[in-house]
């Protein structure tokens, strides 16, 4: 961390940042430049806050050399994080996966039967919202525990692990008890609460980025859930807010690589939220795994026209199977296997 002080600062003034730093076990070198004096912080300047510096008159500049965020920094960790979801490993340099099922578990039958589809395709996990985060509080908000439990049901009759979006802390039990992979909402992304409350389990955390964050706050909340001591992270781009409304987001795929040097940990796509439009899922899910992502999520429904939430956006498992088709020719293209 590099710190520029106005050179006319009184000494009692520069001691007392001196002391600062070295009270938090930092250590300090001071340039003394014709118009500034330039402090070299070194050591761990993660505790340290920028924004208190800059409270003091006689600091002119902070600038941060290193990232703001450790565990889930490449730099400290230059392996890929493998997280293993009910068996199924995300990560690393050779598998793809593919999830799929419907925005919104609509009932036991529907779910068991899209996952037996989605099976058969060559997908390898369930996914299925019971609790749903709907902009509208009069829309359909979720079946709630029944939802969850249908979903376990179609992992018993199935194999595939599942997942589905917590919304807040007070459900965790329940996801712990059920959920293979939980997922944290673009909307909860900044939920800190939660975050805090999700690194304490040891189940993956699937955290979506949020509608309008960048990176950096993207890594940060997953530092959140990697601080509490729950590694088990996988990172979903999901598609961001811009001024293009033709698309209902902008998938922002350039994420994928810079994720990839920035951190460790697995990254996935959801094309189906990122365009809002099942013509475009393909297209993206095919440049996606060209990007390097290590996986896909993916909306599935059997009558998108019926779907209680998302049907636009939704592919029908026939849909499905040839995306995954064409997907595997560009994953062995890359050098992995789906
Ligand atoms: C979802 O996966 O159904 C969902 C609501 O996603 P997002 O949080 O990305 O909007
Ligand atoms: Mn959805």
């Amino acid at each position: 961390m590099i710190i520029t002080c106005k050179k006319d600062a009184p000494q009692s003034e520069v001691d007392k940042i001196v002391h600062s730093f070295e009270s938090q076990g930092l250590q300090v070198n001071i340039i003394h430049g014709a118009n500034y004096n330039v402090f070299g912080i070194v050591g761990d300047t993660h505790v340290v806050d920028e924004k208190r510096l800059m409270s003091n008159p006689w600091v002119e500049n902070v600038t941060r050399v290193a990232a703001p965020y450790k565990k889930v920094n490449r730099f400290f960790h230059p392996e890929d994080t493998i997280v293993d979801v009910g068996g199924i490993k995300v990560g690393g340099k050779e598998k793809i996966v593919v999830i799929g099922g419907p925005c919104s578990v609509e009932g036991l039958d529907m779910v068991c039967s899209v996952a037996e589809e989605v099976k058969a395709a060559g997908g390898c996990m369930l996914r299925g919202g019971a609790y749903k985060p709907r902009t509208s509080p009069y829309a359909f908000q979720g079946m709630g525990t029944e939802g969850i439990l249908a979903m376990a049901e179609a992992r018993k009759r199935t194999g595939m692990p599942i997942v589905s979006e917590i919304m807040s802390a007070d459900k965790i039990d329940e996801f712990v008890e059920h959920v293979d992979l939980l997922q944290v909402g673009a909307r909860n992304m900044q939920n800190f609460d939660l975050l805090k409350a999700l690194g304490k389990i040891n189940k993956p955390i699937l955290l979506k980025r949020g509608l309008s964050n960048t990176i950096e706050e993207w890594l940060m909340s997953a530092e959140y859930i990697m601080a509490g001591g729950n590694e088990n992270v996988i990172l979903c781009e999901r598609g961001i807010r811009t001024f293009e409304k033709y698309t209902r987001n902008t998938l922002d795929l350039s994420v994928v690589p810079i994720v990839k040097k920035k951190t460790h940990l697995p990254i996935i796509i959801d094309p189906s939220h990122a365009t809002g439009n099942w013509e475009l899922v393909e297209s993206m899910s095919l440049a996606a795994i060209a990007a390097g992502a290590d996986g896909l999520i993916v909306e599935v429904h059997p009558n998108p026209e019926e779907a209680w939430s998302d049907g636009a956006q939704s592919l029908k498992p026939k849909k499905f199977k040839e995306m995954i088709d064409k997907a595997r020719v560009i994953a062995n293209v890359v050098g992995r296997d789906l």
